[in-house]
């Protein structure tokens, strides 16, 4: 059996990795956005010999190029859960619309993709508890999940983006599996990368916006539409209501109330502790008076207001609504931008918080003065617990490490070979190993 990292090796964006035995299984298809897009190496010879595609959750960097497998002439089934069926399927019409001309699928093929989805439950076998897919909850967003194969008689398993801790609104991922083989993520691998608890990044989130709007100020929260984006707006509701937060008006802009619709229809893959608010209605926390959505093109609205906090995509500065609120915001010394979330390589976020002092914005150079910050939500796990997610897989073998920057892959390589006693390898991209 032969198991070629297609992307997403030694990089963190289009995921794609292939198992080859008596079926070939493709896990993930995804985009990696730079200064423009980057795609996996994945012929389309190779993509019509598929016998099956998996999309681990809906993040366009794992299901971004998944309908070019149909633009391929793919013609089997894709696996994924209910939500990230429904979260796909808004990310990559938004995708289509922003791309235009320049996709690489067309609306047609992103409509076959979503008449071959197979949707499979955590925890249930597919074809009718045979196998050979299963899914796990992996705590990252709404339907992530750790897919597990069961082929030739060797398992793997696929960590897709991983959360262990439990969030405001999910569970934290399962622990305790067994494998021959683990493909483990490690966008936060690095030793250095430790994740303060939750409530102190709470505790950050919400003093900056205070300091903020007690200076009249307007705060930017760039955020991912979805996963981060749902889990800043719960948390900026609750502390709204209890007082700690000055109540100012929530815009939400971009996809992200969209994506919030779908949270609250998909409440059973949820926390339970969320549902029950949702059931027992009054308080439901998808549903706030202090939310509201820009009304004009132009957002006018919004910057006539004295104070307000924005939430708005997209995540790591690549384009979106997020352009129009800096080219009005970024110069006033008042305002405050707060990055919740991971920050890659060459983005404009990564460029700001490295203490750029000018950005470009649709070709513009636009000066940069209102404040800068993080607040450190993550939707995946530290070093420590994904050395403790390998740890607790029963019967390893091997181990490779993706999804993760090059220069920080080595120190959980080491830590996990110590861990487990497992045989470590980062592949690189376009590398095939027999297992
Ligand atoms: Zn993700
Ligand atoms: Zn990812």
């Amino acid at each position: 059996m032969e198991i070629s990292f297609l992307g997403g090796a030694g990089e963190v964006g289009r995921s794609c990795i292939l198992v080859s035995g008596s079926e070939k299984i493709l896990l993930d298809c995804g985009v990696k956005f730079k200064e423009r897009e980057e795609f996996p190496q994945l012929d389309n010879k190779t993509a019509r010999s598929l016998d099956r595609a998996v999309i681990s959750h809906a993040h366009m960097d794992h299901s971004g190029f998944a309908p070019a497998l149909y633009a391929a002439g793919y013609t089997g089934q894709v696996y994924l859960t209910k939500p990230t069926r429904d979260l796909t399927q808004l990310l990559l019409a938004d995708y289509l619309r922003l791309q235009k001309d320049f996709s690489p699928y067309t609306q047609d093929d992103i409509n076959k993709l979503l008449t071959h989805t197979q949707i499979l439950e955590y925890d249930q076998w597919s074809d009718k508890g045979k196998g050979p897919i299963r899914f796990q909850e992996a705590g990252h967003i709404l339907g992530s999940a750790i897919t597990e194969l069961n082929l030739d008689g060797k398992k793997i398993i696929y960590t897709g983006d991983i959360n262990l801790r439990s969030s405001r609104l999910l569970e934290g991922a399962k622990v305790g599996m067994e494998a021959d083989v683990l493909i483990i993520e490690s966008t936060y691998g690095a030793k250095a990368n430790h994740h303060i608890a939750g409530k102190d990044a709470d505790r950050i989130l919400i003093d900056n916006i205070n300091a903020a709007l007690r200076n009249d100020g307007k705060v930017i929260i760039p955020s991912f539409a979805i996963g981060r984006g749902q889990e800043i707006l719960s948390t900026l509701e609750s502390f709204m209501r209890s007082g700690s937060l000055e109540k100012t008006p929530i815009y939400l802009d971009g996809m992200i109330k969209k994506a919030l619709k779908i949270y609250r229809h998909n409440a059973i893959y949820l926390k339970k502790e969320v549902q029950r608010r949702i059931l027992t209605s009054d308080d439901d926390p998808f549903k706030s008076e202090f939310y509201l959505i820009p009304k004009s093109k132009d957002r006018r609205d919004v910057f006539e207001q004295k104070k307000a906090i924005i939430v708005t995509t997209s995540g790591m500065l690549n384009g979106g609504p997020v352009f129009t609120y800096l080219e009005h915001l970024a110069g006033s010394k008042k305002n405050a931008m707060i990055l919740v979330g991971y920050q890659a390589e060459g983005t404009r976020g990564r460029k700001l918080l490295d203490g750029a002092k000018e950005i470009e914005l649709r070709r513009k150079t636009v000066e940069v003065n209102l404040k800068v910050s993080q607040a450190p939500f993550t939707a995946h796990s530290d070093h420590r617990e994904l050395v403790h997610f390998a740890k607790n897989v029963r019967g390893l073998k091997k181990v490779f490490i993706v999804h993760g920057e090059k220069e920080k892959l080595g120190e959980l390589a080491t830590a996990i070979r110590r861990a487990t006693g497992a045989e470590v390898v980062i592949p690189e991209i376009g590398e095939t190993h027999q297992i």
